[in-house]
């Protein structure tokens, strides 16, 4: 059983008023809700300590945006796995592909970022998915295997257990367009059957969430679907009534 799981990602967005005014709202509607979905935000990494204080004794679940590959060193301006601990991190964002776009992270990279979450006990929610070029050349599912597969070999079946794979399309994330639930559901069924090798439980029991444009408008379609296990939501997470509804839009708690 797989339980559904929403995450914002506010990205570069926010400022302690703005942070403080969105999370009275989303602990006030959504903090208590321990029969919904599982609902996490990712704050930009100056903000978590507010965020930690503020969501104390709710049910929500603070992640970040980014973390560093190695546990301590001299890496000016990166943040390790452990330093997020201490600011009740419980999952981190690793490969999105603005990063991968920005500061040119391979997939091997993410692949040891999202070894050394794991290793501090955080949830890695994996971001994986393919460029408008790469679909219309007809290559989405090799380059999304080649993704997950260097997630797999570095982490191993363990990763499975508490790492997230996001499936976020390149050409549907901050551009209104969002891939349809039938297209969504075709390559979720797809990365979950790149997971059986590691074990046919393992792959049931894996989280696979879609971002990339999911708004209140056309969430409850997307989560509708077998394979689809919530949402990695940008823009949207920023608007408090709208990420609420989105929250809202999971059709069942769990999937079998
Ligand atoms: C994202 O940043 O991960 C994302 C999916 O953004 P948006 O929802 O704005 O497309």
């Amino acid at each position: 059983m797989r339980r559904c799981l929403v995450a914002g990602n506010w990205k570069m967005h926010g400022s302690g008023a703005m942070i403080t005014g969105l999370l009275q709202r989303l602990v006030q509607e959504l903090g208590a809700e321990k029969n919904g979905a599982e609902v996490v935000v990712c704050a930009p990494a100056p903000y978590l300590p507010l965020c930690q204080n503020m969501l104390q004794h709710s049910e929500l679940q603070l992640g970040a945006q980014n973390v560093h590959a190695q546990a301590a060193g001299a890496y000016t301006g990166e943040v390790a796995a452990a330093m997020l601990v201490e600011f009740g991190v419980r999952f981190v964002i690793v490969g999105h592909s603005e990063r991968r776009r920005d500061a040119g992270e391979t997939d091997e990279q993410v692949a040891l970022k999202c070894a050394a979450a794991l290793s501090s006990g955080i949830s890695p929610i994996v971001c994986v998915g393919e460029t408008l070029e790469e679909r219309e050349a007809g290559n989405a599912n090799s380059v999304v295997a080649r993704q997950v597969g260097a997630v797999l070999r570095h982490c191993g079946p363990a990763a499975l257990r508490k790492a997230v794979f996001a499936y976020e399309p390149v050409w549907a994330i901050g551009t209104g367009r969002t891939a349809s639930p039938a297209q969504a559901q075709a390559m979720h069924s797809f990365i979950r059957s790149l997971l059986h090798d590691s074990g046919p439980d393992l792959a049931a029991g894996a989280r696979i969430i879609y971002g990339g444009s999911v708004s209140a408008d056309n969430a409850r379609e997307l989560f509708a679907q077998n394979d689809i296990d919530g949402g990695l939501v940008g823009g949207a997470s920023l608007k408090p009534e709208e990420f609420i509804t989105i929250c809202k839009s999971v059709s069942k708690q769990w999937k079998p």
